[in-house]
């Protein structure tokens, strides 16, 4: 059709529908969280197989230019058979030691370009994973980026944050107070929140072209993701419903959110129950401390959407998978290993089998644990 223009993306409000007119948005105008809309779809031809990193997809991910890429060889992580019917998809192994990568180099190759054009720099809430990774990507791309932290932080991605070289702002009072501070109007300050923007979500998307791949496209029927905020959850489920979409799949495995006792707002309301957040989180999970997060609506709908599953772990379950899976050689944080302990119990509580083939997603390196051995197990919290 002549003179008809194909929109290959559209990224809309996830409430009123409204199209968000700029890539730099973070949320619509009436306030809800913005989606990213596909309008093409996946074609097995157009990965680039000789580029074993994200950028492989580099033709699904439309608006971004391929000579503006920063990359510091994310994504394309090892696919490990760990037992008859388990696998784990090692995403810890990524360059700043977290699965956040794959958003950061996403939105930060997107952006770097029409930032600069206007003077701008960017600013993220975050005192973990995300803050260290965005960091990490603002540096090469020789971005300003200022990370909002909560005062007191400390540890091993606090000092990724400031040897990436990121200006750091302290701030006192609440998470949702750093987040505010970080979002505050100032002149030429763009916010790029890596839970808010639709972009840093749609890079996890690639997660699950990944998975597909790597298993020739036969995908097994389970998929275990600790979930806090739901960047990688939104992000993975998109992804899989991207190549349903295209006819490579015929549905998505069942996605099986997987969270801690003390922070389990998903799993509460998606199995109907109330949920009551501790005053202080003391999990050893440490990078899992979304107890109200902002895009929870739509955790659920997509959850319920791909026939998806929620489970809860007690802390000692946690602390006996993290210990067992350092006993195979995988040194992950124990946020991580919320996700093989949610496997091991619904092994035990017989909602899945052996029959039944598993992913687990490794989403963060061990390294960055606060945790000094021995580590007591069964330990009161
Ligand atoms: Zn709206």
């Amino acid at each position: 059709m002549v003179g008809v223009l194909v929109m290959e993306y559209e990224i809309k409000c996830s409430k009123c529908s409204r199209t968000s007119p700029s890539i730099l948005d973070f949320r619509c105008s009436c306030g809800s969280p913005l989606e990213m809309h596909l309008h093409f779809n996946f074609e097995k031809r157009k990965i680039r197989k000789r580029n074993y990193s994200l950028w492989r997809y580099v033709s699904f991910f439309p608006y971004v230019n391929e000579k503006d890429i920063v990359s510091l060889g994310e994504g394309w992580t090892p696919l490990i058979k760990f037992s008859d019917s388990a696998y784990f998809k090692l995403d810890h192994l990524n360059p700043t030691g977290s699965f956040k990568d794959r958003g950061s180099t996403v939105l930060i190759s997107a952006l770097h370009k029409p930032l600069k054009k206007v003077g701008g720099y960017i600013s993220e809430d975050s005192s973990g994973n995300a803050g260290a990774s965005i960091a990490a990507y603002a540096a090469p791309a020789e971005l300003k980026a200022k990370i909002y932290v909560p005062e007191g932080v400390s540890g091993q991605k606090f000092n990724q944050i400031l040897f990436y070289g990121a200006e750091v702002v302290k701030v006192s009072g609440s998470r949702g107070e750093v987040a505010e501070d970080a979002q505050k109007l100032e002149k030429r300050k763009f916010y790029v929140g890596h839970i808010l923007h639709p972009l840093f979500r749609d890079g996890i998307r690639s997660l699950a072209y990944e998975l597909a791949e790597q298993f020739c496209w036969k995908l097994p029927h389970r998929i275990y993701l600790p979930v806090s905020a739901g960047t990688l959850l939104l992000g993975v489920i998109n992804g899989f419903k991207h190549l349903e979409k295209s006819g490579l799949i015929d549905a998505s495995p069942k996605i099986v959110a997987c969270q801690t006792r003390q922070v389990s707002p998903l799993y509460h309301r998606f199995k109907g129950l109330s949920y009551t957040p501790p005053n202080r989180i003391t999990s050893i999970a440490d990078a899992l401390v979304s107890v109200n997060p902002p895009l929870l609506d739509l955790m659920i709908k997509n959850l319920k959407e791909v026939n998806g599953d929620a489970v809860m772990v007690e802390e000692d379950e946690i602390s006996s998978a993290f210990i067992k899976l350092a006993r195979k050689g995988f040194f992950v944080e124990p946020s991580s290993a919320v996700a093989y302990a949610a496997y091991e119990k619904q092994l035990k509580t017989k909602e899945t089998s052996m029959g039944d083939k598993a992913v687990i997603v490794l989403t963060g390196n061990g390294l960055k644990s606060k945790l000094q051995p021995p580590l007591r197990i069964n330990a009161a919290f």
